[in-house]
């Protein structure tokens, strides 16, 4: 038993648990009952398949949690206060070391979540208490303070409570995940990734470690469970090297004897499985390991249970993800992989797995696995076709694979993982991309250009559009149109308003020059002179074309509040050639619209527009897409460039718009987010504005992304997928409401989805300001 971990080693596997099952009745007189589930907990599924489990749950927490943030100058300081913390018996102690906390600077989601953090420290402790109340919170959590400010660790000790700790505890999970982000070849690679040992050894095992890796030119990033003995620890090393392969062996094989030392284990958390198998034999001594492949015979003679992990496992730096040496073409992209290529984009997916998330879990990332349940179908599968394929590929085009268009299929573009995937897979781009490049060696379908096209289709149904709407909404014509074209004939199609947004803008200004000169009034104007701000507004061709009603409503709301609305001259926002991955095309509508707009647009005169899909690729994919001597005014025009709800909340802050202008009436207001939305700005901004109104209170409707994700719903082997997503939370969520709630919803196919899905009207926030307005 000597043998095995040290009974104070509070997480471990090292194979099966035979020591704790011996300290059992009969083995050990006065033992527990003998149970087998001390040896099949942590046996990876190699001895049994479990059809049912009966749990056994522990108290939850008590009321109040607030977590002591503790800042020190180095790792070391932070495992000897950890020591000390202990003492006061905290829930958790959780490190976060300066490798991660830099990560986070460049994340979208992590950034808001570091406001806590007080200048560059070399690590944080995370030490959370549980108690009844704040005051015996505060009480322990000064004690603490005092304690460890006399010995000199630690140099500033926030303390934080309700939705506060909560960010930071999502900081701290996003750890892993963001190591993969790491740009070029070098990666935090987990080989030794959760050894665990005796808390009071922590320290001296870390110095110990760090030691061993300096002598081999190496660092490694430490974070989490300080508190029990276990860290994370990734070394940072390039395995496509020889070099890096080689260091990755001899790294296990020094710190399986470190931990050995320490009588700790070499797995605390995640399993031995294929990489720390082989080392079991030198942790567990030869008798042992024999007694360990007898249990694995015994439940499982014919070897079908998770075969080859725990025992009898390969040696570990064999079938691994990189060839060392192996070769790669330079890929020559139309978007712009910042200090990586397309390949090394694809290759930060590290296979955590949060996009196998369900829609109970909350989030966008990926619908639609949330919909399918099936590997195939998650941000993961799609990152390591694209891998495999440009990897190893013999083709001259290593993007021409009817298998990854397979595996791209059901991706939406809904860039939920731009934001929600710890490592930031942009798979919307990565997905664009590859589309172009099979269009290369393949041309476009048919449907898949005409959707594209969608600005030139819209702007000839706009001679007459009402020749144009019986076409696409009578019985049988609208039927032959959709089977002609390839979309869902079960789908309703989205009409023509009776006057483009610009047709309207145009009889606008003739009207405000005429009432200028007469001094007339005109719905919504204010003399020249009286406006306080001038703006531009992005007439996008889905507001020009289909929903000009908002677009006017929009602009008279702004005008009735005192702006100068200017439409510019300008393209269309390219959405619909990037959603089809034309990106030839789509480069070329932002180099054009950069060039018209920088000249105008700044911070006294932005630019704002209502359609979430439209706007927000200024801030997105133009940076991406434009020209190199195009790319400081992309970066510049991006800084500018908001959507209306995120305009209007600032000016409310800024004391410019106040509630007094608006309803008293009560309304309750459930709001959909779009997806880009939320992984390019927030929602925040939507929820503040429609606040104004003083009783009208806002509900965030939990769903990820409605399914329709622009011509996605709409088309024929689609549509049913699209449902589907649509039915996990939004549509059952505006169903249950009652008619005088309110449905919000700032994208033009979020609300055609709720039309279709529940035969409801969904408004966008602004026109519900806009009925607010008194
Ligand atoms: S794509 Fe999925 S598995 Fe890969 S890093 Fe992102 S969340 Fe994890
Ligand atoms: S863009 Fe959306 S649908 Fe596509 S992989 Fe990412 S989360 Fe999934």
């Amino acid at each position: 038993r000597k043998q095995f971990p040290k009974k104070t080693v509070e997480r471990r596997n090292t194979g099966y648990a035979v020591d704790v099952l011996l300290e059992a009745a009969p083995f050990t007189m006065g033992g527990d009952d003998f149970n087998f589930c001390k040896l099949i907990a942590g046996s990876e599924g190699t001895l049994a398949f479990i059809t049912e489990i009966k749990l056994n749950l522990v108290p939850l927490p008590a009321k109040e949690i607030g977590l002591l943030c503790v800042h020190f100058n180095s790792i070391d300081e932070a495992l000897r206060a950890n020591i000390v913390a202990l003492k006061y018996k905290p829930t958790a102690s959780e490190l976060i070391d300066h490798y991660i906390l830099e990560c986070t600077k460049n994340n979208i989601e992590q950034r808001k979540n570091r406001f806590f953090v007080k200048g560059d420290p070399g690590a944080i402790l995370v030490i959370e208490f549980s108690k009844t109340t704040r005051e015996q919170i505060t009480e322990i959590v000064s004690q603490v303070e005092a304690e460890l400010r006399t010995i000199s660790l630690g140099y500033h000790f926030p303390l934080l409570f309700g939705d506060d700790s909560k960010k930071i505890w999502t900081l701290r999970k996003a750890g892993l995940g963001l190591l993969g982000n790491l740009p070029g070849d070098d990666k935090a690679v987990p080989v030794i990734e959760d050894t665990a040992v005796d808390v009071y050894d922590l320290p001296a095992y870390i110095r110990e470690f760090n030691e061993i890796l300096k002598k081999h030119g190496l660092y490694s990033v430490h974070y989490a469970h300080a508190g029990s003995g276990e860290l994370h620890l990734r070394p940072i090393i390039n395995l496509k090297t020889k070099e890096g392969n080689r260091l990755f062996r001899i790294i296990a094989e020094e710190i399986a004897a470190l931990v050995k030392k320490y009588n700790g284990s070499l797995s605390g958390e995640h399993g031995d499985g294929r990489l720390r198998g082989e080392f079991i034999r030198q942790m567990v001594g030869e008798k042992n390991y024999e007694l360990l492949r007898t249990i694995k015979r015994t439940w499982d003679p014919q070897n079908i249970f998770n075969p080859n992990k725990i025992v009898d496992t390969p040696s570990m730096n064999t079938m691994l993800r990189y060839t060392p040496g192996q070769q790669t073409p330079a890929f020559k992209t139309i978007f712009r992989f910042y200090n990586q290529d397309i390949l090394q984009h694809a290759e930060q997916c590290n296979g955590s797995g949060d996009c196998r998330k369900t829609h109970l879990s909350g989030g966008t990332m990926c619908p639609s696995f949330m919909a399918t349940r099936n590997e195939k179908d998650t941000t993961r599968a799609r990152a390591n076709i694209l891998r495999e394929f440009l990897t190893r590929s013999e083709k001259i085009n290593r993007f021409d694979h009817k298998e990854i268009l397979d595996v791209m299929d059901l991706c939406i573009s809904c860039k939920g993982c731009k934001s929600e995937c710890p490592s930031n897979v942009d798979m919307a781009k990565l997905k664009a991309e590859f589309l172009q490049q099979y269009y290369d060696s393949n041309g476009a379908s048919f449907r898949s250009k005409l959707i594209a096209n969608f600005t030139k289709s819209a702007s000839l149904g706009a001679i007459a559009p009402g020749l144009y709407n019986f076409m696409v909404t009578a019985p049988g014509v609208s039927t032959l149109v959709k089977k002609v074209s390839g979309f869902a004939t079960n789908r309703s199609m989205p009409t023509l308003h009776k006057t483009t947004l610009r047709k309207w803008w145009q009889k606008h200004q003739r009207e405000k020059s005429r009432a200028t000169e007469k001094q007339l009034p005109v719905a919504g104007y204010r003399l020249p002179g009286t406006g306080i701000r001038k703006l531009y507004f992005f007439c996008d061709e889905f507001t020009n074309y289909n929903d000009a009603d908002i677009g006017i409503k929009a602009i008279l709301l702004l005008e009735r509040l005192r702006y100068e609305v200017i439409i510019p001259n300008h393209e269309e926002s390219g959405r619909a050639w990037l959603s089809k991955g034309f990106l030839r095309h789509a480069q070329g509508i932002a180099n054009k619209n950069i060039s018209m707009l920088s000249p105008l647009v700044n911070a006294a005169t932005p630019l704002i527009g209502i359609e979430p899909s439209a706007i927000l690729t200024f801030r997105d994919e133009y940076i991406d897409l434009a020209d190199d001597d195009q790319f400081d005014a992309a970066k510049q025009l991006a800084k500018n460039v908001f959507m209306i709800d995120e305009f209007i909340a600032s000016e409310i802050e800024q004391g410019n718009i106040s509630k007094e202008r608006f309803t008293k009436e009560k309304r309750l207001v459930k709001l959909h987010g779009h997806c880009q939305q939320k992984a390019v700005s927030s929602v925040g901004s939507s929820v503040e504005m429609l606040s104004l109104p003083e009783n009208y209170k806002v509900e965030i409707i939990p769903s990820g992304c409605c399914g329709m994700a622009g011509s996605f719903g709409y088309e024929r082997e689609h549509y049913e997928i699209s449902m589907k997503i649509a039915e996990l939370v939004l549509l059952p969520a505006v169903r249950n409401q009652p008619p005088g709630v309110i449905i919000a919803a700032a994208g033009t196919s979020c609300r055609h989805q709720v039309k279709d899905g529940v035969g409801r009207r969904a408004l966008h926030p602004v026109e519900i300001l806009s009925d607010a307005l008194l």
